[in-house]
């Protein structure tokens, strides 16, 4: 469609980065253009549009910009997902897999009431590691997660299939191989 032609052509791909073979979809021209980030957040949140969502659960760092302007569209509080020891207050906490080794991610402990209805944030899901750390997460704080959404889906690496595996429902916008 042209909303995906638009926002394809409004992400920059970054070759060779973090590492060579790797091409890296950089969101950051998106979110500087005016019209093509306002496409964005409406294409994720129209399916909810209406409907109440308790809270938005964004990952660090680039959940936090999509989920911050998804809570606002909805008229939903905010919970930051985030690497550990950033948080200031009372966390629980999950270890993740990454390429090379494991990482930790944490929320507030009272950032969710159990039975809240969620939406789950960030940029791309690639693996699907870190949106299933971040699930298993929210489900631990009894959250009703009614989506997981990304503006990018890779295909290819399955993280859209492990997620609905765990019963999520996967909201994502355009795909790249
Ligand atoms: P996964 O855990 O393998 O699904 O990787 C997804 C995480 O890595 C997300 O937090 C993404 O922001 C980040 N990520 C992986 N590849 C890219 C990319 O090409 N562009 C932007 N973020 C990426």
């Amino acid at each position: 469609t042209t909303v995906q032609s638009e926002l394809i052509a409004a992400i920059r791909n970054i070759p060779d980065y973090p590492k060579p073979g790797v091409m890296f979809r950089d969101i950051t021209t998106l979110l500087g253009n005016p019209r093509a980030f306002r496409r964005a957040i409406d294409e994720l949140v129209h399916p909810y549009a209406g409907t109440k969502i308790d809270k938005i659960a964004g990952i660090e760092a680039r959940g936090f910009i999509l989920g911050g302007a998804i809570a606002h569209q909805l008229s939903s509080g905010f919970v930051p997902i985030r690497k550990k020891g950033k948080l200031p207050h009372d966390t629980v906490r999950i270890a993740y897999s990454l390429e090379y080794g494991v990482d930790e991610m944490e929320m507030h402990k009272d950032a969710l009431k159990p039975g809240e209805k969620v939406i789950l944030v960030d940029d791309l899901i690639a693996t699907g590691g870190t949106a299933e750390a971040a699930v298993k997460l929210l489900k631990q704080m009894g959250a009703d997660i009614v989506a997981a959404c990304f503006v990018i889906d890779l295909p290819e690496l399955g993280g859209r299939k492990k997620l609905e595996a765990l019963g999520v429902n996967v909201r994502t916008l355009i795909e790249f191989e």
